[in-house]
């Protein structure tokens, strides 16, 4: 098997491209390069953002009754940070942050929006992913993003008996091409952002109530780096691309 044969095959840009994340914010720290060069390319891009962020603050004069109100805020900074992208929609699903499980409730709920916006390529985590080098565990909530994702792509977005209440309300099956999983130990693919990182780190920089005074901008420059050197790019974004487009045989 030629595993290099993504590296050389024409660069897949999807008609329609569904981006689902956990947080407010996750987007823009690892895929907002590659959304933007889609966008650019004609591409129609969505959002889903499963909470809205609701526990990120840790400042102690903050209690329960500011989550509400950091919830509102996050929206607003996540929604500013899409327009700067030129991606089309952002859909809020307002689950608890901090508290996210991958629920048959909420893979239904994406199977939903899949269905309903009929993308080529979904954009999300890696489920499996729990430990980053020495310094940072995976937040749960990624993972249980991610898990909820993969699992409504495949089987239940394209598989016609799996939720028939979608199915008796109108949402008919529909088959996910390509899934982009980020954050993978096992990448494959990486997607030139060269010409698109000044507007992932403007778009990262729309979330200042988690970046405070501090500027990104060198970190994702250093990320990105790290990611294109191997590859001939200046600046890129890596990802395990899972394909699926053979049909599936009748049954
Ligand atoms: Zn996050």
């Amino acid at each position: 098997m030629d595993y290099n044969f993504r590296m050389t095959e024409k660069e897949f840009i999807p008609k329609i491209a569904l981006s689902i994340h956990a947080h407010p914010d996750d987007q823009e720290f690892t895929v907002a390069g590659t959304l933007a060069r889609w966008v650019q390319a004609g591409s129609t891009v969505m959002s889903v953002i499963v909470t809205s962020g609701d526990a990120g603050s840790n400042e102690p004069a903050r209690g329960v009754d500011y989550k509400p109100e950091l919830a509102r805020l996050r929206e607003i900074e996540q929604s500013a940070a899409c327009s700067l992208l030129g991606i089309q929609e952002t859909i809020y699903l307002r689950y608890p942050d901090g508290e996210l499980e991958p629920t048959m409730e909420l893979r239904k709920e994406l199977t939903r929006l899949i269905r309903k916006y009929k993308p080529e390529a979904v954009v999300t985590g890696d489920p499996q992913s729990v430990f980053y080098g020495n310094g940072y565990i995976n937040h749960p909530d990624h993972r249980a993003a991610a898990q909820a994702a993969l699992y409504a792509v495949f089987p239940s977005a394209e598989t016609r008996l799996i939720f028939t209440d979608l199915l008796e309300a109108g949402y008919e099956p529909h088959k996910v091409k390509r899934l982009y999983v980020h954050g993978s130990e096992k990448s494959d693919t990486w997607v030139d952002i060269s010409g698109t990182i000044d507007v992932k780190i403007s778009a990262l920089k729309k979330h200042a109530s988690q970046l405070g005074d501090w500027d990104p901008a060198q970190m994702i420059c250093e990320w990105a780096a790290e990611e294109g050197k191997d590859h001939g790019l200046q600046y890129a974004e890596a990802f395990k691309v899972m394909i699926n487009e053979q049909e599936q045989p009748e049954s």
